[in-house]
């Protein structure tokens, strides 16, 4: 017979219980290296190209059937595209277009050239009514003014008390950051360098810079603001997660060189007149045929 075993002393109120084993820490899962956005957007050109093929050269012509097709031509020197841009920003670019006008009337950079048009300028893609023809602002002038009277100056383009510091802060920035009040040293740069040089100054990102350089020296880059990225989301021709952000690389990977004014001036238009971000008229859409937003199966 095996002894019965023995009740082993009853646990009282002050023992302790005996320590669990603990469960060994998951290893952390390894960050993924971060994609690189120029091989994702040159992937997804591809994939458009083999799923869909033709869609941005039909978009295109199609576009240019209905309003033109848009050709570059030189316009606002690059500095004064870059502050034009920052009076647009949350204001009616037509209002943007005053403040610019009352900039060169109270900095003029040289006297009025007697022959000097002034008719406005119309220019595709800009939603002002256009400026006349004439010499930019003195900008050292404009950098050194007291904040109080360039808020006054340019106050009918809107938002004039945090716009004028930011006027400044851009041209101070422009030297403090090797450059000059002209910037015409970026027209011999490599298309991303001269957006990079552009980005680094702080309160300007691609969008903007990527405008100054298309629209002043018709440097090939794709500016993507709203509208276009609104057109582009609902056809298709940028993936569903995409960001405006990434969206500028994925152009770049899309389109030819000669072809990025084309594509940001009529997808603007488009997306101005047509695509409207509530209610877009897709009725009379000319791109509604190959549009996945009108019909989600479009090939
Ligand atoms: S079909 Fe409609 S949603 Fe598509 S591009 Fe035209 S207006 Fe925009």
């Amino acid at each position: 017979m095996t002894p019965a075993a023995r009740p082993g002393p009853k646990p009282t109120a002050n023992a302790q219980p005996m320590a669990k084993a603990q469960p060994k820490p998951k290893p952390k899962p390894k960050a993924r290296p971060k994609a690189d956005p120029e091989a994702l957007a040159r992937a997804w050109a591809v994939r458009l190209d083999a799923k869909r093929p033709g869609l941005l050269t039909f978009v295109l012509d199609r576009l240019a059937e209905a309003n033109g097709r848009p050709v570059w031509q030189p316009r606002l020197d690059p500095v004064s595209q870059l502050i034009l841009t920052i009076l647009t920003a949350n204001s009616a670019d037509i209002n943007a277009e005053v403040a610019f006008g009352a900039l060169r009337e109270t900095y003029p950079s040289a006297p009025r050239p007697p022959d000097a048009s002034l008719e406005p300028q119309t220019w595709p893609g800009w939603g002002g009514v256009g400026l006349p023809d004439l010499p930019p602002p003195d900008w050292a002038v404009v950098e050194a003014a007291p904040i109080p009277e360039l808020t006054d100056v340019i106050r009918p383009g809107g938002l004039a008390n945090q716009k004028a510091p930011r006027v400044q802060a851009a041209l101070r920035a422009l030297v403090a950051n090797g450059g000059n009040h002209s910037l015409q040293f970026l027209a011999s740069k490599p298309p991303l360098e001269a957006r990079d040089w552009l980005s680094a100054i702080p309160g300007i990102g691609k969008k903007t810079a990527s405008v100054v350089l298309l629209f002043s020296f018709g440097t090939p880059l794709m500016p993507v603001d709203r509208h276009v990225f609104r057109v582009s989301q609902r056809v298709g021709l940028l993936p569903e997660k995409s960001d405006p952000d990434a969206a500028h690389d994925y152009y770049l990977a899309m389109l030819r060189p000669e072809q990025m004014y084309e594509a940001h001036v009529s997808l603007i238009t488009h997306g101005r007149r047509t695509c409207h971000a509530r209610n877009p008229d897709c009725e009379h859409c000319p791109v509604a045929p190959r549009c996945r937003y009108f019909d989600p199966n479009a090939g």
